[in-house]
């Protein structure tokens, strides 16, 4: 059999070196350039490829083509492809016909890595054979080329789910529809949410779905749908006061959780429900959730600086994700925001900048639409390109006792290299202006 994997990102290589692994006969095409990582991994595994251009020839030659998510369907070379009645999959699809293990799959706008890491947190402390990866870490294929495990817990994007077929995972998570990435979806929400929808399309009467039961995207999607497996629709009267009640006899503590916010104690009641799923006992439960940690640049708290506190919240690259930021925040906020807009509904966290925010300052190279979405408020709104004075604004501004949120609502591109880079030059000024004061 001949594959044929276009895009040699994290995914690509991945899917390149299971093909190998299994005796496919593997070609990689990138239009771009391929970083040298990626090519010394595909060197030392004798996998041919090509680089700044697709050979088409070498390419319609295969048997099956891989399709990196970053590839969008309405590329010419794909549109070719499906013409020629090829078979076009994505990574994610290729990995899982290799597999009979348990597939947990995540996903959503918000909460996918919140949630993937605790579900794998919680089954880890009940010793559980289990990897995690896919969106995040080790793509799920590159896994199953590693010493096999017999749970594998996936964050899953919506790109991924572009191009599955049959990918069935036994537990899916659905956490939130809310616009992001709509660029790639024609601006239409409608088949984004589609697109996140086939997380469960193959699911049968023994898997579970765990879903977000006051989303109205995903409301709407499943009114008139006839779903066959097993569901937890989760509303927020389940996860109230810090508390989230399974049933009156099994109730789990969040007090001592470092995950806060009401936003954190819906992705936790999702990840408990997968844990008890998969039989974890809830003694341990309670205890992972004492002792979890989260990934950075999510609500990370950095430093608190004569009573002004830092946060990093990087990852919110959209505004859903700054609603519950600001909704986490018990008191005044100095918001710092922007950077690549997606399309961005400013309304939508309007009333909550009313009510926490006492300043603005604007980290992006065009803050236009910032200023005139807020400027309204007559509240002091401060604009730059430089992170050092981002933080230097945050701390003139805010007083003791309030915080400095960084939580962007934007991709990072426009200053930055990715968000982690953001959030790190973020923490490396707050460090230094502690170091100062
Ligand atoms: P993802 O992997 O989907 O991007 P993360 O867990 O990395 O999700 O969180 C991304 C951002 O979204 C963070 O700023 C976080 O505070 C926020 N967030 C986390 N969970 C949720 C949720 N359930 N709903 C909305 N926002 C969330």
């Amino acid at each position: 059999m001949k594959i044929a994997i276009l895009g040699a990102g994290k995914s690509g290589v991945g899917a390149a070196m299971l093909g190998k692994q299994l005796k496919y006969q593997v070609f990689v095409s990138d239009m771009g350039k391929i970083s040298d990582t990626f090519k010394t991994e595909l060197k030392h595994h004798h996998i041919e490829f090509e680089e700044g251009k697709h050979t088409k020839e070498k390419i319609f030659e295969a048997d099956i083509i891989v399709k990196s998510p970053g590839i969008p369907n309405k590329a010419p070379l794909i549109k070719a492809a499906h013409e020629k009645g090829m078979e076009v999959i994505s990574e994610i699809e290729f990995a899982s016909r290799h597999t009979n293990a348990t597939i947990i799959a995540i996903t959503g706008s918000n909460g996918k890595t919140t949630t993937t890491g605790l579900i794998f947190h919680l089954l880890r402390e009940a010793n559980m054979d289990v990897k995690l990866g896919g969106n995040i870490g080790v793509s799920f294929a590159k896994l199953l080329t590693e010493k096999p495990a017999k749970i594998y817990v996936l964050e899953i994007s919506s790109f991924q789910l572009d191009d599955i077929k049959k990918f069935k995972p036994e537990i899916a998570l659905l956490l939130n529809i809310t616009p992001d990435h709509l660029d790639r979806y024609n601006y239409d929400l409608d088949t984004y949410a589609d697109s996140k929808l086939r997380i469960f399309e193959n699911q049968n009467e023994s898997d579970l779905l765990i879903y977000n039961a006051e989303d109205s995207v995903i409301k709407k999607k499943l009114e008139n749908r006839l779903l066959s497996q097993l569901t937890v629709p989760v509303s927020s009267r389940i996860y109230q006061n810090k508390k989230l009640v399974v049933n009156e006899q099994l109730v789990f503590e969040m007090k001592n959780s470092p995950l806060q916010g009401t936003h954190n104690m819906f992705n936790a009641y999702c990840a408990v429900r997968a844990a008890l799923r998969m039989g974890v006992d809830p003694a341990v439960i309670q205890k992972g959730l004492n002792n979890f940690e989260n990934a950075p640049h999510r609500l990370e708290k950095v430093a608190t600086i004569n009573g002004v506190t830092f946060i990093n919240d990087s990852k919110a690259t959209n505004v859903d994700a700054v609603f519950c930021a600001l909704e986490a925040m018990e008191e005044k906020v100095v918001l710092v925001i922007g950077g690549v807009d997606k399309g961005n509904d400013y309304d939508e966290i309007m009333d909550l900048v009313k009510k926490k925010v006492k300043a603005i300052v604007c980290l992006g190279v065009d803050n236009e639409k910032l200023k005139k979405a807020f400027s309204h408020l007559k509240i002091p709104i401060k604009e730059t390109q430089k992170t050092e004075e981002a933080v230097a604004y945050g701390w003139g501004l805010a007083k003791e006792g309030e915080t400095v949120l960084l939580s962007p609502a934007c991709a990072s591109f426009d200053l930055f290299n990715n968000y982690e880079h953001r959030g790190d030059e973020f923490k490396k000024e707050v460090l230094a202006l502690k170091n100062i004061k």
